[in-house]
C-alpha cells in the first residue's frame, strides 16, 4: 500500500510483469523497424521510466528526441492542451515512434500526432505503456500497447499523482473513498 498526500494506492501490476511486457514490445518495434532508423520521441515527463526501459531492449539503430506537453492536473484530466515543448530538430520524412505513459481520454496524444503529422514524416507510430480504452474520446491507432486497464486512476513507474510517486518500480492504483 502507498499513501501520498491525500490519497491511498494498492499495488496493480507487478515490476515484474510490466518488464516482460516491455520486452514484448521490444521485440515487436525491432521486427517492424528492422530495414529503419526511427526517431523515437519521448513524451515527458511521464514517460521517462517506460522509455528508458523499452530503449534498452531495442537493437534498431535509432534517434532519441524528448518533448513536453502539460495538459493533467490531479486525478483529473482536464482535456486542455499546450504547444509541444522540445522538438527543435525538423521531422519530415522521418519514422517516428511516439513513446507515452497512458493513454487516457486521447486527446494529449491526438494532440501531439497531428502536431507531428503536420510536418510530414515518413510514418508515425504510437507506443504507449498503458491504455484505458473506456476513457477514449477520439479515436486513435495505438500500435504498441503494455496493458488495457480500466478506467482508474493509477500511480508510479513515471506515473505522478501532484507530481508526486514517479519513483516505483510497480504500479499502483487509487482506492475509491
Ligand atoms: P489524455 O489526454 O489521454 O486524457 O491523458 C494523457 C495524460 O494524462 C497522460 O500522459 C498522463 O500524464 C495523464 N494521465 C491520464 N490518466 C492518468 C492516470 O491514471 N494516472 C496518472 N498518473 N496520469 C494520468
Amino acid at each position: 500500500m502507498l499513501t501520498i498526500k491525500d490519497k491511498t494506492f494498492v499495488p496493480f501490476i507487478t515490476a515484474d510483469t510490466i518488464q516482460a511486457r516491455i520486452q514484448e514490445l521490444a521485440g515487436q518495434i525491432n521486427q517492424d523497424y528492422a530495414t529503419r532508423q526511427p526517431r523515437i520521441i519521448i513524451v515527458l515527463n511521464g514517460a521517462f521510466i517506460f522509455a528508458a526501459d523499452l530503449i534498452k531492449h531495442l537493437t534498431i539503430t535509432c534517434e532519441i528526441t524528448f518533448i513536453r506537453v502539460a495538459s493533467y492536473s490531479a486525478t483529473q484530466s482536464t482535456g486542455q492542451l499546450k504547444q509541444i515543448i522540445g522538438l527543435n530538430e525538423p521531422v519530415a520524412n522521418q519514422d517516428l515512434i511516439v513513446i507515452e505513459d497512458i493513454v487516457d481520454t486521447g486527446f494529449t496524444i491526438c494532440e501531439i500526432c497531428d502536431q507531428l503529422k503536420a510536418q510530414q514524416p515518413a510514418s508515425l507510430s504510437i507506443a504507449t505503456l498503458l491504455f484505458k480504452p473506456v476513457a477514449l474520446r477520439k479515436p486513435i491507432d495505438l500500435q504498441y500497447v503494455g496493458f488495457e486497464i480500466e478506467n482508474r486512476f493509477v500511480l508510479g513507474y513515471g506515473l505522478d499523482y501532484d507530481g508526486l510517486g514517479r519513483n516505483t518500480q510497480d504500479i499502483f492504483v487509487l482506492v475509491e473513498a
